[in-house]
């Protein structure tokens, strides 16, 4: 632990507008000593936290709800100054879906943590009643990405206060001031600063909270740091939930709308500049229509709007870093080498910034390129053609990966019928990304998309630990299955199987009047 901190001793976290380069912010990263300061510092805040009523802790959300509400325009700009995303996106799909968090767990938090019964349907058992009782974990770690700085952390943050959990949150090195925010936000609601706190730094200040004794840590990030995380908590069985990457197919059939379908792929494909776990990465429209697919969509790429998202007319704004820039421009090559058409965008948009790429139609796509094996986060759309339904599964099906997909068709039923073969955590009929925006629906990946959900009850549920609670209504009674075992046990344990599973009704009859008759044995101890 000493090494780690003096590794990150003196280093700065420099967050900069990937739209103009300005220098937003420096803070210093937190080093393991601060990160486990943090921790304990939570630990000691969450017991109190815990044992008020439900009601109390969620009047704190609330408040949090309408603080936010009444900021809302100061927190997007914030947003969008840190991550380049146009204003409107981060009201729609960041504070719009964390105010509606916040309403979810306000209503569901009472009947969430209400002790459940667990009825017995085994005779033998009659006699016993149980309940499930949920318990917060303590400490839950976050570890955020920066595609969606204020969101991510935030929902998941509401759905383990509003059970009584303390939380400590590592956003991005590249977003750490909407994560900062969340907490300014929480502590004006009246929250105990403790029980939210925020380690800024790089990788190894997450890899600090890893290791720094919380309960449980819910990561959303890469597949390759996902899996890193995965190892260094199954040394402890630090419990985990892995949001990971996600590389979405979308089918379109023949029967759709062209102009609805289209401006969803546009949308899919280019909203957060394709930054998004739940894109649209690849495209896969039939036959009969691909061209005319192919043609709809170089009209709406050219007059999509590219810029600096803190102008309102801006649909599309730049990509992170130049990282992000590098691993675009390399599929987009790897692509066009292997024979793939490039029918719009294909280049750095210098003249608005160094992040800027312009939105990208790639067509004729094979399944061994890197621009549909790999997750490419950035405003591309790869196309596709395909001829019978079968196909258009097994190819969405071809992946890795399996956070969400889409099917758009005119027919429901056809669209949820497909729905039902793709291995996706998510599959949305004739919309995508939206399910984000739904409080109710559990949030999560198949394959290397991830383990466990984040939003909706499954979300919560993850908060919490579940303690089984049984208690045994005849406190003056010996057990018939405890000692004394012998001839006359054994028969009364045939007898018993009998009328718990014989067959027909005078075979169960006889075995509980066997049962019956022997319940007094003379051995017992
Ligand atoms: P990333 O994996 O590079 O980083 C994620 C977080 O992990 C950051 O806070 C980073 O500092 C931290 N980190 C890095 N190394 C670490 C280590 N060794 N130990 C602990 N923490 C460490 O991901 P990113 O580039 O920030 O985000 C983009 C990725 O996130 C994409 O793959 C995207 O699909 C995924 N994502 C998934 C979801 C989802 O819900 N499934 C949502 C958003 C983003």
């Amino acid at each position: 632990m000493a090494t780690e901190t003096q590794a990150v001793l003196g280093k700065m976290v420099v967050d900069t507008n990937p739209a103009t380069g300005e220098v937003l912010a420096e803070i210093p990263c937190a080093g393991a000593e601060e990160v486990q300061a943090a921790v304990r510092r939570a630990r000691a805040a969450q017991p109190a936290w815990q044992r008020l009523s439900v009601a109390k802790r969620i009047t704190v959300l609330r408040k949090f709800q309408h603080s936010l509400r009444d900021r809302t325009r100061e927190v997007a700009e914030l947003i969008c100054r840190e991550s380049g995303k146009p204003t409107a996106e981060a009201i729609a799909t960041e504070i719009l879906v964390v105010l509606d968090a916040a309403e979810f767990c306000i209503r569901t938090a009472h009947r969430f943590m209400r002790d459940q019964p667990v009825p017995h349907g085994n005779l033998a058992m009659k006699s016993k009643r149980g309940v499930l009782a949920r318990e917060p974990y303590g400490v839950i770690g976050i570890i955020a990405p920066w595609n969606y700085p204020f969101s991510t952390p935030a929902v998941e943050t509401l759905a383990a206060l509003a059970v009584g959990n303390a939380v400590v949150i590592k956003p991005s090195e590249f977003t750490p001031l909407a994560a900062l925010e969340l907490q300014k936000l929480m502590r004006l609601a009246g929250l105990d600063p403790d029980l939210l706190q925020v380690v800024v730094g790089e990788g190894l200040t997450g890899a600090a909270l890893v290791e720094s004794g919380i309960d449980k840590l819910i990561f959303t990030g890469s597949v390759a740091t996902g899996k890193r995380v995965a190892e260094m908590a199954a040394r402890r069985l630090l419990p985990v939930v892995l949001e990971l990457g996600g590389k979405d197919p979308m089918i379109v059939l023949p029967d759709v709308d062209l102009d609805v379908a289209t401006s969803g792929a546009l949308w899919g494909g280019f909203m957060n500049a394709g930054q998004t776990c739940l894109s649209v990465e690849r495209c896969y429209v039939h036959r009969s229509i691909y061209e005319a697919f192919l043609r709809m969509m170089i009209d709406k790429i050219g007059r999509l709007r590219v810029g600096n998202g803190l102008d309102s007319e801006v649909e599309m704004g730049p990509l992170i870093h130049a990282r992000q820039l590098a691993v675009v421009e390399a599929h987009v090559d790897d692509a066009v080498r292997r024979g793939a058409r490039l029918l719009a965008g294909g280049r750095r948009l210098i003249e608005l910034g160094e992040n800027f790429y312009a939105p990208t139609l790639l067509a004729d796509v094979t399944p061994e390129m890197r621009v549909i094996r790999e997750e490419t986060f950035g405003p591309i759309l790869p196309v596709a053609p395909f001829d019978t339904e079968q196909e258009a599964i097994d190819l969405a099906n071809d992946s890795e990966f399996g956070l969400a997909a889409s099917v758009w068709t005119r027919d429901r039923k056809r669209g949820e019928a497909i729905a039902r073969q793709i291995k996706a955590g998510t599959v949305m009929i004739n919309d995508m990304i939206s399910c984000f925006g739904i409080s109710e629906a559990p949030h999560g990946g198949f394959k290397q998309s991830g383990i466990g959900r984040t939003h909706g009850e499954m979300g919560m549920a993850e908060m919490v630990q579940v303690k089984y609670i049984d208690s045994d209504l005849l406190p003056n009674m010996k057990k018939v299955w405890w000692y004394g075992y012998g001839s006359q046990f054994q028969e009364q344990a045939q007898a018993l199987v009998q009328a718990l599973f014989g067959r027909g009704i005078v075979a169960r009859l006889k075995g509980a009047l066997l049962t019956s008759g022997s319940v007094r044995r003379k051995t017992r101890i």
